[in-house]
Order: C-alpha cells, then sequence, then structure tokens
C-alpha cells in the first residue's frame, strides 16, 4: 500500500510544520495556512467572519450611530465637498 505510506509522509510532514509553528490548521475549515501568533482562521474565513460580524443587527445598529455622530457626518460632508469639487474641476477641465 505505497499510497497510504505516501499519505502517512504526508501528514508527518504537516505534523511536523505544525509542531514547528510553520503552520497552522484553520479553526473553522480543513485549510492549513502560515503559522501567525492569535490568528486561527485562514483568510477565507476570517472574510467569512468579518462578513457575517457586519450583517449581524446589533453592529448594524452600532454602525449607523458611528455615523450619525456629529464629527463622522461633518468629516464625511468634509468629503463629500473635496470630491465635488475635484470631479467639478475634472469636468471644466475637459
Ligand atoms: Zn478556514
Amino acid at each position: 500500500m505505497e499510497i497510504f505510506d505516501e499519505k502517512d509522509e504526508e501528514v508527518k510532514r504537516l505534523m511536523l510544520r505544525i509542531s514547528r509553528k510553520e503552520i497552522t490548521l484553520c479553526d473553522s475549515c480543513d485549510t492549513f495556512f502560515d503559522y501567525i501568533p492569535r490568528k486561527i482562521s485562514c483568510d477565507g474565513c476570517m472574510k467569512a467572519k468579518a462578513r457575517e460580524r457586519r450583517q449581524r443587527p446589533e453592529v448594524k445598529e452600532r454602525m449607523r450611530e458611528y455615523q450619525q455622530r456629529p464629527e463622522v457626518k461633518a468629516k464625511r460632508r468634509e468629503y463629500m465637498r473635496g470630491r465635488y469639487h475635484r470631479l467639478k474641476k475634472l469636468r471644466e477641465e475637459e
């Protein structure tokens, strides 16, 4: 059973790399990724989790509250005004 032996070797190699903290196994799927301290999920799962978090009502509510803050509103207005003038200038230059 050569295939099994190869598989064994592969697993052994992976285990060795894990013990050396070169790679680690994702906590949500069975993907290996480069070891980074305190990182427990692969990039794909991290993104999926972040997306999920943003969809949660309490997070949405917090975001909404944040955007209602006067200083945040002011900053956004400033940004929009800057953008408006940049676009206007571009149009005038055409
Ligand atoms: Zn994952």
